[in-house]
């Protein structure tokens, strides 16, 4: 059934998932700070609304793709977005925010008499623009239902993680997963190195013994075992350093909060804000490999 979808945030993840909602038949109308993206996003067939608020007006559903928690609490609260929306109107938040802003986010949603989801994403532009994201989805069941169909046009798995919040947990975990990872394969590779084994002979042990995980097998930090990561393209992203490097951030809070220690995530954490600020800005975020070097060691 087609739907009126109120898209606020068009940029690298919005804009495309703004353009797949209307390819599946739906009428978007959406917002931007930035004139160029409304524009861009015009000539995919979005509506382009003079505010969030009027974009929000007579929606089905609204779905907000921004950079950091206090821009969707500044626009849910402050800017009348809430207030703009029909009684009942499903909010889906598919920005990835603080674990506690998004609990914020979803009370402020629900005093307003609205229906909420968090629903951040993994899967980068790459899966924004080919419809692959997979969605971490927070809220109540009936919220999830409804929003499936509208995740079903934009990515190819939506998973419901559990209640509000539940949905930036999953992502961050996850993330904090995949950072710890990937600076121990690359800490591997490095100690191989002064070894004198080969990057190849270390491959081929580690992806099929008990070393196997996404970041040796599918990122490989070092050029060679596996063409298509980032290593191979001098570090192109990929899933680029700084976005790493906020997810993490968002994670360290979260630890704090739930005062739990977790001495590899925060270190982690402390690791990828140091490479974010420097030479990982533009990079992938499996050229950490680099830093990890004695000075004069590199060998790739
Ligand atoms: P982006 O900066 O390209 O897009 C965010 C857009 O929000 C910008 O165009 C900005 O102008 C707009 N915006 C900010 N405040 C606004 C307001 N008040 N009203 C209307 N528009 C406003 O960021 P992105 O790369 O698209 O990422 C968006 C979110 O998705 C972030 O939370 C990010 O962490 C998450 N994410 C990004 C990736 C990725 O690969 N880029 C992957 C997974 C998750």
């Amino acid at each position: 059934m087609s739907a009126t979808v109120a898209f606020i945030g068009l940029g690298h993840m919005g804009g495309p998932m703004a353009a797949n909602l209307v390819k599946a038949g739906h009428r978007v109308l959406g917002f931007d700070l930035v004139p160029a993206l409304l524009a861009t996003a015009a000539a995919t067939g979005v509506e382009p609304a003079g505010s969030a608020a009027e974009a929000a007006a007579g929606a089905d559903a609204v779905v907000t793709m921004l950079p950091a928690g206090h821009h969707v609490l500044s626009l849910y609260r402050e800017q009348g977005l809430l207030a703009a929306a029909r009684p009942g109107t499903l909010f889906i938040d598919c920005s990835t925010i603080d674990v506690a802003d998004a609990h914020a986010a979803h009370e402020a949603v629900v005093a307003a008499g609205h229906r909420a989801l968090d629903a951040p994403v993994s899967g980068g532009v790459v899966g924004a623009e080919a419809a692959t994201l997979t969605f971490m989805a927070g809220g109540g069941a009936e919220q999830f239902a409804a929003a499936e169909p509208l995740l079903g046009v934009m990515g190819e798995k939506a998973v419901h993680c559990g209640g509000p919040g539940a949905g930036q947990a999953a992502k961050i975990c996850n993330n904090m997963i995949l950072a710890i990872s990937m600076i121990g394969v690359s800490e591997a590779f490095v100690l191989a190195e002064s070894l004198g084994l080969d990057h190849q002979a270390l491959f081929d042990v580690a992806s099929t013994a008990s070393g196997q995980c996404w970041a040796l097998t599918v990122n490989c930090p070092v050029p060679g075992p596996v063409p298509a990561s980032p290593a191979n393209r001098d570090y192109l992203p990929g899933f680029a350093a700084p976005l790493m490097a906020k997810d993490l951030g968002l994670a360290a809070n979260a630890l704090r909060a739930a005062g739990v220690e977790a001495p590899l995530g925060l270190k982690a954490a402390e690791m990828y804000a140091a490479f974010a600020a420097a030479e990982g800005a533009g990079l992938d975020f499996s050229a950490i490999v680099r830093t990890l070097r004695p000075q004069n060691g590199s060998t790739a």
